[in-house]
């Protein structure tokens, strides 16, 4: 039996895993991927305190260095289910089975797809979710970025500094996000906004060659040459697997507040996955400090 399994190896995840290490609770987490989430994929983070700037990659690397030194156990293994009939968590992975005293669940979510033509069809052929890991194959290239929240606005700049040109294609008349980024991506000049648009199909031969925008405004439709689409959307909650033991809001998020206690006593709901407003690296792993300290207490509360 294992004291805490930590489903997800991000910033909640691994924050949980080293408060729940520092309070005497052996962690296990599960990672179906890379550790550290979203920042693998993201270029450069500025707004963490403390840490003026940082690439992505470097901080999920003493991230997860900083879990290991305080003795948790990272395995690569994806969960593909939980079973919460008894006091005893049992969680199903591709490669067995746990038993857990307690669970705290920091899988995250994905990013949401678009749904338009050709979308699938060129995945790895010029259609991307992530304009960190492919931009460098466009180099010199036209681009387009697809969305308006702040995942388009940095894959816009980031993409802007090594891309001939960058459309960023948004549905709205006008940007909603308020920030650097914001006046940045406006004074770009190899960035052309594009509002009221939405894409309507994704065409090429072999490669992606073209996208078709259907304009929101009743405006008409119209083409736009392009070698990448980088699709940033938002995201979606991956909680398919849980469904059935943990309540989930009507997005498919876990249903818990700022104390990250689901419905089952023992099981924990931390970072992006859970209900929430802000979706920050910051509020992930303030989520994990709060799941690891509150699973602590379950454990020597239940005297397990
Ligand atoms: P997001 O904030 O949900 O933004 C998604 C964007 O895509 C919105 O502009 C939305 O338009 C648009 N959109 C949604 N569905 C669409 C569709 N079917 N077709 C066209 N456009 C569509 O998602 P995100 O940018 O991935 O960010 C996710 C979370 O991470 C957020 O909480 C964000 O604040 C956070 N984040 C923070 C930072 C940072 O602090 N530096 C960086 C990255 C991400 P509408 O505006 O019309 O809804």
């Amino acid at each position: 039996m294992q004291d805490l399994m930590i489903i997800g190896g991000g910033p909640a995840g691994l924050t949980a895993a080293i408060y729940a290490a520092r309070a005497g609770v052996k962690p296990i987490v599960l990672e179906s991927l890379t550790c550290g989430g979203q920042t693998i994929t993201t270029s450069e983070i500025e707004n963490y305190p403390a840490i003026t700037k940082i690439e992505g990659w470097r901080f999920a690397e003493e991230l997860r260095s900083q879990a290991e030194q305080f003795g948790t156990d990272i395995r690569m293994e994806r969960v593909t289910g939980l079973s919460l009939r008894g006091e005893t968590k049992v969680i199903t992975t591709e490669k067995g089975e746990y038993e857990a005293k307690a669970v705290i669940i920091a899988n995250g979510a994905k990013r949401r797809k678009l749904g338009c033509s050709g979308e699938e069809e060129f995945l790895g052929c010029g259609v991307s979710y992530c304009g960190v890991c492919d931009g460098n194959f466009f180099r010199g290239r036209t681009v387009c970025v697809i969305g308006g929240g702040n995942t388009a606005l940095e894959d816009a700049l980031y993409l802007s500094r090594i891309c001939k040109k960058v459309y960023l294609i948004y549905r709205r008349a006008e940007l909603r996000v308020h920030s650097v980024e914001a006046d940045e991506v406006r004074a770009k000049e190899n960035i052309e906004l594009i509002f009221s648009s939405v894409p309507a199909r994704i065409f090429g031969e072999t490669r992606v060659e073209g996208i078709e925008l259907r304009r929101t405004d009743g405006g008409e439709n119209n083409q736009l040459a392009v070698d990448a689409v980088f699709v940033a959307v938002g995201l979606e909650p991956e909680n398919a697997a849980f469904a059935d033991c943990i309540t989930l809001d009507a997005g498919g998020y876990i249903l818990a507040g700022e104390d990250c206690a689901t419905n089952v006593p023992g099981v924990y709901a931390a970072g992006d996955t859970r209900t929430k407003r802000l979706r920050q690296i910051i509020t992930a792993a303030s989520d994990g400090a709060i799941a690891a300290t509150a699973a602590a207490e379950y454990i020597r509360s239940t005297g397990f």
